[in-house]
Protein backbone atom coordinates (compact mmCIF):
# COMPACT_ATOMS: atom_id res chain seq x y z
CA UNK A 1 0.00 0.00 0.00
CA UNK A 2 1.35 3.41 -0.85
CA UNK A 3 2.27 5.83 1.61
CA UNK A 4 -0.38 7.73 1.59
CA UNK A 5 -3.15 4.79 1.42
CA UNK A 6 -1.80 3.92 4.29
CA UNK A 7 -1.71 7.28 6.09
CA UNK A 8 -5.65 7.20 5.40
CA UNK A 9 -6.04 3.80 6.88
CA UNK A 10 -4.19 4.88 9.58
CA UNK A 11 -6.36 7.97 10.33
CA UNK A 12 -9.41 5.52 9.54
CA UNK A 13 -8.60 3.07 12.23
CA UNK A 14 -8.03 5.90 14.72
CA UNK A 15 -11.20 7.09 13.79
CA UNK A 16 -12.87 3.55 14.54
CA UNK A 17 -10.99 3.16 17.56
CA UNK A 18 -12.38 6.47 19.14
CA UNK A 19 -15.71 4.69 19.29
CA UNK A 20 -16.86 6.55 15.86
CA UNK A 21 -18.15 3.73 13.62
CA UNK A 22 -20.44 4.59 11.81
CA UNK A 23 -22.66 1.23 12.58
CA UNK A 24 -23.71 2.66 15.77
CA UNK A 25 -24.36 6.56 14.73
CA UNK A 26 -27.50 6.09 12.99
CA UNK A 27 -27.89 8.89 10.80
CA UNK A 28 -24.06 8.20 9.59
CA UNK A 29 -24.83 5.97 6.99
CA UNK A 30 -21.27 5.66 5.53
CA UNK A 31 -18.00 7.55 6.70
CA UNK A 32 -14.14 7.24 5.81
CA UNK A 33 -13.58 4.83 2.80
CA UNK A 34 -15.57 5.92 -0.06
CA UNK A 35 -15.85 8.81 -2.61
CA UNK A 36 -18.35 10.81 -0.30
CA UNK A 37 -19.71 10.13 3.47
CA UNK A 38 -23.67 9.73 3.38
CA UNK A 39 -25.47 11.12 5.92
CA UNK A 40 -29.41 10.60 6.75
CA UNK A 41 -31.53 13.39 6.60
CA UNK A 42 -34.02 13.96 9.73
CA UNK A 43 -36.84 16.84 9.55
CA UNK A 44 -37.18 19.46 11.93
CA UNK A 45 -33.47 20.27 12.45
CA UNK A 46 -31.45 22.50 10.20
CA UNK A 47 -27.48 21.43 9.33
CA UNK A 48 -25.03 23.90 10.29
CA UNK A 49 -21.17 23.49 8.37
CA UNK A 50 -18.50 25.63 8.39
CA UNK A 51 -14.67 25.40 7.60
CA UNK A 52 -11.41 27.04 9.22
CA UNK A 53 -8.28 26.65 7.15
CA UNK A 54 -4.99 26.98 9.41
CA UNK A 55 -1.97 28.03 7.59
CA UNK A 56 1.92 27.50 8.77
CA UNK A 57 3.52 30.71 9.37
CA UNK A 58 0.03 32.17 9.44
CA UNK A 59 -2.30 30.70 11.90
CA UNK A 60 0.59 28.92 13.69
CA UNK A 61 4.26 28.00 13.70
CA UNK A 62 5.85 24.45 13.78
CA UNK A 63 8.74 26.14 15.77
CA UNK A 64 6.82 26.69 19.47
CA UNK A 65 3.85 24.24 17.65
CA UNK A 66 2.69 21.33 20.61
CA UNK A 67 0.89 18.59 17.67
CA UNK A 68 -1.27 17.17 20.51
CA UNK A 69 -2.17 20.70 20.61
CA UNK A 70 -2.01 21.54 17.15
CA UNK A 71 -4.40 18.43 16.35
CA UNK A 72 -6.80 19.85 19.31
CA UNK A 73 -7.14 23.72 17.93
CA UNK A 74 -7.47 22.64 14.47
CA UNK A 75 -11.32 20.80 15.16
CA UNK A 76 -11.25 23.40 18.23
CA UNK A 77 -11.87 26.64 16.12
CA UNK A 78 -14.43 25.19 14.41
CA UNK A 79 -16.42 23.62 17.06
CA UNK A 80 -16.24 27.10 18.42
CA UNK A 81 -18.47 28.53 15.02
CA UNK A 82 -20.97 25.61 15.51
CA UNK A 83 -21.33 26.41 19.15
CA UNK A 84 -21.75 30.06 18.23
CA UNK A 85 -24.83 28.97 16.64
CA UNK A 86 -26.11 27.57 19.42
CA UNK A 87 -25.56 24.14 17.48
CA UNK A 88 -25.41 20.32 18.11
CA UNK A 89 -21.42 19.55 16.57
CA UNK A 90 -21.79 15.96 15.08
CA UNK A 91 -19.60 15.56 11.91
CA UNK A 92 -16.12 16.53 11.14
CA UNK A 93 -13.69 16.47 7.83
CA UNK A 94 -10.22 17.16 7.87
CA UNK A 95 -7.76 18.21 4.75
CA UNK A 96 -4.37 18.63 5.93
CA UNK A 97 -1.44 20.04 3.54
CA UNK A 98 1.75 18.53 4.10
CA UNK A 99 4.82 19.70 3.54
CA UNK A 100 8.06 17.48 2.93
CA UNK A 101 9.67 17.37 6.60
CA UNK A 102 6.06 16.02 7.87
CA UNK A 103 5.71 13.13 5.04
CA UNK A 104 4.16 10.10 7.21
CA UNK A 105 7.55 7.45 7.05
CA UNK A 106 9.79 6.66 9.38
CA UNK A 107 11.74 9.43 9.61
CA UNK A 108 12.38 12.87 10.76
CA UNK A 109 9.82 12.23 13.94
CA UNK A 110 6.78 12.49 11.51
CA UNK A 111 5.10 9.30 12.82
CA UNK A 112 5.77 10.77 15.69
CA UNK A 113 4.32 14.42 15.09
CA UNK A 114 1.01 12.70 13.73
CA UNK A 115 0.43 10.41 16.27
CA UNK A 116 0.39 13.14 18.13
CA UNK A 117 -1.20 15.65 16.31
CA UNK A 118 -4.18 12.52 16.04
CA UNK A 119 -4.15 12.22 19.79
CA UNK A 120 -5.06 16.06 20.40
CA UNK A 121 -7.90 15.53 18.02
CA UNK A 122 -9.37 12.81 18.34
CA UNK A 123 -9.20 12.91 22.07
CA UNK A 124 -11.43 16.46 21.53
CA UNK A 125 -13.58 14.81 19.47
CA UNK A 126 -14.71 12.22 21.74
CA UNK A 127 -15.24 14.21 24.70
CA UNK A 128 -17.89 16.06 22.54
CA UNK A 129 -19.38 12.69 20.36
CA UNK A 130 -17.57 14.18 16.93
CA UNK A 131 -16.69 11.69 14.20
CA UNK A 132 -14.94 12.22 11.60
CA UNK A 133 -16.15 11.20 8.36
CA UNK A 134 -13.82 11.81 5.76
CA UNK A 135 -10.81 14.37 4.28
CA UNK A 136 -8.49 14.38 2.07
CA UNK A 137 -4.29 14.96 2.03
CA UNK A 138 -1.83 15.90 -0.46
CA UNK A 139 1.69 16.84 -0.31
CA UNK A 140 2.56 20.53 -0.54
CA UNK A 141 5.98 22.24 -1.19
CA UNK A 142 6.58 24.56 1.65
CA UNK A 143 4.37 25.19 4.86
CA UNK A 144 1.60 22.53 6.19
CA UNK A 145 -2.17 23.19 5.88
CA UNK A 146 -4.43 22.67 8.01
CA UNK A 147 -8.39 22.34 6.85
CA UNK A 148 -11.01 21.60 9.40
CA UNK A 149 -15.05 21.43 8.90
CA UNK A 150 -17.70 20.63 11.37
CA UNK A 151 -20.90 19.95 10.70
CA UNK A 152 -24.06 20.03 13.00
CA UNK A 153 -27.53 20.49 13.50
CA UNK A 154 -30.06 23.09 15.09
CA UNK A 155 -33.74 22.61 15.42
CA UNK A 156 -35.55 24.51 12.86
CA UNK A 157 -35.14 27.69 13.14
CA UNK A 158 -33.01 27.50 16.22
CA UNK A 159 -29.84 28.32 15.08
CA UNK A 160 -28.15 31.93 16.66
CA UNK A 161 -27.53 34.26 14.44
CA UNK A 162 -25.70 37.57 14.43
CA UNK A 163 -28.33 39.49 13.21
CA UNK A 164 -31.05 38.81 16.40
CA UNK A 165 -29.61 41.35 19.18
CA UNK A 166 -32.28 44.13 20.19
CA UNK A 167 -32.21 47.05 21.96
CA UNK A 168 -32.16 46.75 25.78
CA UNK A 169 -30.43 43.54 25.94
CA UNK A 170 -28.15 42.80 27.94
CA UNK A 171 -24.46 41.47 26.57
CA UNK A 172 -22.57 38.49 28.22
CA UNK A 173 -19.48 36.95 27.21
CA UNK A 174 -18.01 33.82 29.15
CA UNK A 175 -15.13 33.13 30.75
CA UNK A 176 -12.13 35.23 30.29
CA UNK A 177 -10.49 37.39 27.43
CA UNK A 178 -6.87 37.99 25.94
CA UNK A 179 -5.45 35.25 27.43
CA UNK A 180 -4.58 33.59 24.09
CA UNK A 181 -3.00 36.75 22.68
CA UNK A 182 -0.79 37.31 25.86
CA UNK A 183 0.42 33.93 24.76
CA UNK A 184 0.88 34.51 21.25
CA UNK A 185 3.36 37.66 22.74
CA UNK A 186 5.06 35.36 24.68
CA UNK A 187 5.72 32.65 22.24
CA UNK A 188 6.84 35.54 19.98
CA UNK A 189 9.22 36.27 23.21
CA UNK A 190 10.61 33.22 23.07
CA UNK A 191 8.51 31.13 25.48
CA UNK A 192 7.71 28.08 25.19
CA UNK A 193 4.44 25.52 26.09
CA UNK A 194 5.07 23.35 29.15
CA UNK A 195 2.30 20.48 28.91
CA UNK A 196 2.47 20.17 33.13
CA UNK A 197 2.69 23.32 34.38
CA UNK A 198 0.01 25.84 35.17
CA UNK A 199 1.53 28.79 36.08
CA UNK A 200 0.37 32.32 34.48
CA UNK A 201 2.84 32.07 31.57
CA UNK A 202 1.97 28.33 30.80
CA UNK A 203 -2.03 29.12 31.26
CA UNK A 204 -1.22 32.25 28.47
CA UNK A 205 0.55 29.46 26.11
CA UNK A 206 -2.71 27.01 26.51
CA UNK A 207 -4.93 28.98 25.74
CA UNK A 208 -3.40 30.08 22.27
CA UNK A 209 -2.10 26.70 21.58
CA UNK A 210 -4.87 25.06 23.02
CA UNK A 211 -7.88 27.00 23.53
CA UNK A 212 -11.18 24.98 25.10
CA UNK A 213 -14.61 26.08 22.72
CA UNK A 214 -17.36 26.34 24.75
CA UNK A 215 -19.63 23.52 22.90
CA UNK A 216 -22.24 22.52 25.71
CA UNK A 217 -22.79 25.63 26.91
CA UNK A 218 -23.72 27.55 23.09
CA UNK A 219 -25.78 23.94 22.39
CA UNK A 220 -27.80 24.90 25.61
CA UNK A 221 -28.03 28.71 24.87
CA UNK A 222 -29.15 27.04 21.17
CA UNK A 223 -31.93 24.79 22.86
CA UNK A 224 -32.81 27.39 25.27
CA UNK A 225 -34.47 30.02 22.71
CA UNK A 226 -33.21 32.64 25.01
CA UNK A 227 -30.56 34.93 23.09
CA UNK A 228 -30.88 37.32 20.54
CA UNK A 229 -27.31 36.95 18.39
CA UNK A 230 -24.16 35.60 19.44
CA UNK A 231 -20.86 34.99 18.15
CA UNK A 232 -17.21 33.55 19.26
CA UNK A 233 -14.67 35.60 20.28
CA UNK A 234 -12.37 34.57 17.16
CA UNK A 235 -10.90 38.39 15.71
CA UNK A 236 -10.94 40.14 19.27
CA UNK A 237 -14.09 41.28 21.43
CA UNK A 238 -14.75 44.42 20.13
CA UNK A 239 -14.72 43.37 16.26
CA UNK A 240 -16.70 40.69 16.95
CA UNK A 241 -19.45 42.53 18.60
CA UNK A 242 -18.99 44.99 15.80
CA UNK A 243 -20.15 42.33 13.24
CA UNK A 244 -23.34 41.63 16.09
CA UNK A 245 -23.80 45.56 15.94
CA UNK A 246 -23.64 45.54 12.07
CA UNK A 247 -25.52 42.31 11.36
CA UNK A 248 -28.50 43.33 14.14
CA UNK A 249 -28.28 46.98 13.39
CA UNK A 250 -28.05 47.92 16.58
CA UNK A 251 -25.20 49.87 18.91
CA UNK A 252 -24.06 48.47 22.02
CA UNK A 253 -22.59 50.19 25.20
CA UNK A 254 -19.68 48.36 27.13
CA UNK A 255 -18.60 48.97 30.64
CA UNK A 256 -15.07 48.70 30.75
CA UNK A 257 -14.90 47.83 34.65
CA UNK A 258 -16.84 44.60 33.47
CA UNK A 259 -14.91 42.89 31.10
CA UNK A 260 -13.64 39.82 32.43
CA UNK A 261 -9.62 40.29 31.56
CA UNK A 262 -7.62 37.15 31.60
CA UNK A 263 -4.81 37.87 34.68
CA UNK A 264 -1.87 36.43 32.77
CA UNK A 265 -2.54 39.76 31.16
CA UNK A 266 -0.58 41.59 33.92
CA UNK A 267 2.51 39.14 32.55
CA UNK A 268 3.03 42.05 29.78
CA UNK A 269 3.58 44.68 32.19
CA UNK A 270 1.61 47.39 29.92
CA UNK A 271 -0.13 50.52 31.42
CA UNK A 272 -4.01 50.19 31.63
CA UNK A 273 -4.84 51.70 28.15
CA UNK A 274 -3.06 49.21 26.29
CA UNK A 275 -3.97 46.67 28.59
CA UNK A 276 -7.54 47.08 27.94
CA UNK A 277 -6.83 47.19 24.39
CA UNK A 278 -5.02 44.09 23.82
CA UNK A 279 -7.93 42.89 25.73
CA UNK A 280 -10.52 43.79 23.48
CA UNK A 281 -8.71 43.55 20.24
CA UNK A 282 -6.92 40.01 21.13
CA UNK A 283 -7.67 37.65 19.10
CA UNK A 284 -8.75 33.78 19.66
CA UNK A 285 -10.39 33.26 23.20
CA UNK A 286 -12.56 31.32 21.72
CA UNK A 287 -15.25 32.47 24.23
CA UNK A 288 -18.86 32.80 23.10
CA UNK A 289 -20.38 36.56 23.45
CA UNK A 290 -24.06 36.91 23.36
CA UNK A 291 -27.33 39.29 24.36
CA UNK A 292 -29.98 37.92 25.64
CA UNK A 293 -32.70 39.72 28.25
CA UNK A 294 -32.05 40.90 31.69
CA UNK A 295 -34.58 39.15 32.81
CA UNK A 296 -33.40 36.04 32.00
CA UNK A 297 -29.87 36.11 33.46
CA UNK A 298 -30.52 33.69 36.26
CA UNK A 299 -32.01 30.64 34.06
CA UNK A 300 -28.27 32.03 31.44
CA UNK A 301 -26.42 31.21 34.66
CA UNK A 302 -28.00 28.34 36.24
CA UNK A 303 -26.95 26.85 32.55
CA UNK A 304 -23.54 28.17 32.59
CA UNK A 305 -23.49 26.40 35.87
CA UNK A 306 -20.64 27.11 38.68
CA UNK A 307 -17.76 26.14 36.67
CA UNK A 308 -18.29 28.48 33.81
CA UNK A 309 -18.05 32.52 34.02
CA UNK A 310 -20.62 34.51 32.42
CA UNK A 311 -20.02 38.27 32.24
CA UNK A 312 -22.81 40.93 31.82
CA UNK A 313 -20.23 43.58 30.55
CA UNK A 314 -23.24 46.19 28.67
CA UNK A 315 -26.08 47.13 27.03
CA UNK A 316 -27.76 47.06 23.61
CA UNK A 317 -28.75 50.25 22.46
CA UNK A 318 -30.44 51.88 19.43
CA UNK A 319 -27.87 52.67 16.65
CA UNK A 320 -27.71 56.42 16.24
CA UNK A 321 -27.17 57.00 20.24
CA UNK A 322 -23.83 58.15 19.43
CA UNK A 323 -21.93 58.41 16.50
CA UNK A 324 -20.32 55.17 16.87
CA UNK A 325 -21.74 51.59 16.44
CA UNK A 326 -19.64 50.47 19.99
CA UNK A 327 -19.37 52.88 23.26
CA UNK A 328 -16.96 52.13 26.27
CA UNK A 329 -17.80 53.83 29.64
CA UNK A 330 -15.53 53.72 32.13
CA UNK A 331 -16.90 54.03 35.66
CA UNK A 332 -18.96 56.68 36.15
CA UNK A 333 -17.55 58.76 32.98
CA UNK A 334 -19.21 59.77 29.77
CA UNK A 335 -19.47 56.70 26.93
CA UNK A 336 -17.41 57.15 24.21
CA UNK A 337 -16.60 55.50 20.90
CA UNK A 338 -14.74 52.09 20.56
CA UNK A 339 -11.90 52.30 18.26
CA UNK A 340 -12.43 48.79 16.32
CA UNK A 341 -9.62 47.15 15.62
CA UNK A 342 -8.99 42.96 15.73
CA UNK A 343 -7.27 40.62 13.56
CA UNK A 344 -7.59 40.83 9.90
CA UNK A 345 -5.38 38.57 7.24
CA UNK A 346 -5.44 41.64 4.74
CA UNK A 347 -4.08 44.00 7.00
CA UNK A 348 -0.91 42.72 8.09
P1 LIG B 1 -10.46 10.57 -3.32
O1 LIG B 1 -9.38 10.20 -4.28
O2 LIG B 1 -11.86 10.21 -3.75
O3 LIG B 1 -10.33 11.98 -2.82
P2 LIG B 1 -8.99 9.59 -1.09
O4 LIG B 1 -8.14 8.44 -1.43
O5 LIG B 1 -8.36 10.93 -0.96
O6 LIG B 1 -10.25 9.62 -2.06
O7 LIG B 1 -9.73 9.28 0.29
C1 LIG B 1 -10.24 8.01 0.58
C2 LIG B 1 -11.12 8.09 1.78
O8 LIG B 1 -10.36 8.53 2.89
C3 LIG B 1 -12.25 9.11 1.64
O9 LIG B 1 -13.38 8.56 2.31
C4 LIG B 1 -11.75 10.32 2.36
O10 LIG B 1 -12.82 11.10 2.88
C5 LIG B 1 -10.90 9.70 3.45
N1 LIG B 1 -9.80 10.61 3.84
C6 LIG B 1 -8.80 11.09 3.08
N2 LIG B 1 -8.00 11.93 3.76
C7 LIG B 1 -8.52 12.01 5.00
C8 LIG B 1 -8.18 12.72 6.19
N3 LIG B 1 -7.15 13.59 6.24
N4 LIG B 1 -8.96 12.55 7.29
C9 LIG B 1 -10.03 11.74 7.24
N5 LIG B 1 -10.40 11.01 6.18
C10 LIG B 1 -9.67 11.16 5.06
MG1 LIG C 1 -8.38 12.57 -2.08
Amino acid sequence: MSGEFNFIEKIRRRSSQSGQRPAVIPDLHLGIGDDTAVLGEESGRETLITVDLLVEEVDFRLDYAVPRWLGHKALAVSLSDIAAMGGDPRFALLTLGIPPSLISGERNGAEHFWEEFFDGYFELAERHGITLIGGDISAVPAQMTIDSIVMGHSRKGHAVRRSGAQQGQAIYVTGEIGAAATGLRLLFAGERANQSERCLVQQAIRAQLAPDPRVEFGRRLGRSGLVGAMIDVSDGLAQDLHHICNESRVGAVIDAGELPVAPCLDLLGLEQAQRLALALEGGEDYELLFTAARAVEDQLREMAGPDLRLSRIGTIVDQDSGNSAILIRQGDEHPHPLKVRGYDHFSR
